[in-house]
């Protein structure tokens, strides 16, 4: 089981150094966030040991519950937030997470500054893009999204690294990819969290500086 982790583990970093490789980049411009939502402790340990340093979650409660333990023996793990964020969780968001990546609305942003402001604490932050304009999806509309990183800045004392996206899943990633490639230019942002397990080596083509991977390392998630 955990052999098969560390098999399909070793597997996603070859292709990303391979994908990196046929789009001119240099294997290390692509940051692997290992998306472990719904993996207990004993499942991820295995891969922090082989010298993964960078997870994904997706649930406040969840990454609360699981990761404090894990990092009092790694110290030195990365802790992302990839799923919506509810305004009365900000605080425990700034508290736990190095980077929040799902900055999606105004109310969010107001509720990251004041945490930050009071916590000292500065997590890395990117605004969620929803490139497909899915009503049932998160994130800001494509063409509100460089006003909105501004607001960001100027209005909740907020510095965005970067933008996020997930593409729809009945349709070809790559226009998607490139439509958040160019708002992030549009917007002088210099990282783009795109492509995850079917994906990744496609964002990789299109310049994804971090690619969110889970079932392909992890195997399927139960939700049962
Ligand atoms: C679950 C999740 C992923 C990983 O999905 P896989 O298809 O299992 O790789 C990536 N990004 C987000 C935002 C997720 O919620």
């Amino acid at each position: 089981m955990s052999n098969d982790i560390l098999v399909r583990y070793r597997a996603v970093i070859s292709a990303i150094g391979a994908a990196a490789e046929a789009a001119s980049r240099p294997a290390d411009a692509v940051t692997l966030v290992a998306v472990s939502k719904t993996h207990d402790a004993p499942a991820i340990r295995p891969v922090i040991e082989a010298g993964q340093r960078v997870f994904g979650e997706n649930k406040v409660q969840e990454a609360k519950a699981k990761w404090p333990a894990l990092r009092a023996d790694f110290p030195d793990i990365e802790l992302r937030l990839i799923g919506p964020l509810q305004s009365n969780k900000a605080g425990e968001a700034v508290a736990l997470f190095d980077v929040i990546e799902s900055v999606d609305r105004e109310k969010i942003a107001r509720e990251l500054g004041k945490e930050m402001a009071k916590q000292g604490r500065r997590p890395r932050l990117y605004v969620q893009v929803n490139t497909g304009e899915e009503p049932q999806k998160a994130g800001i509309a494509p063409q509100e999204a460089v006003a909105f990183v501004e607001r960001c800045r100027s209005e909740h004392g907020l510095s965005i690294e970067g933008l996020m996206c997930i593409p729809p899943a009945d349709e070809n990633p790559g226009p998607h990819f490139a439509l958040l490639e160019k708002i992030a230019a549009e917007a002088g942002l210099p990282k783009l969290s795109m492509g995850m397990s079917g994906d990744y080596e496609t964002a990789i083509g299109f310049g994804a500086t971090s690619v969110r991977v889970g079932s392909a390392i992890f195997g399927e998630r139960d939700y049962g």
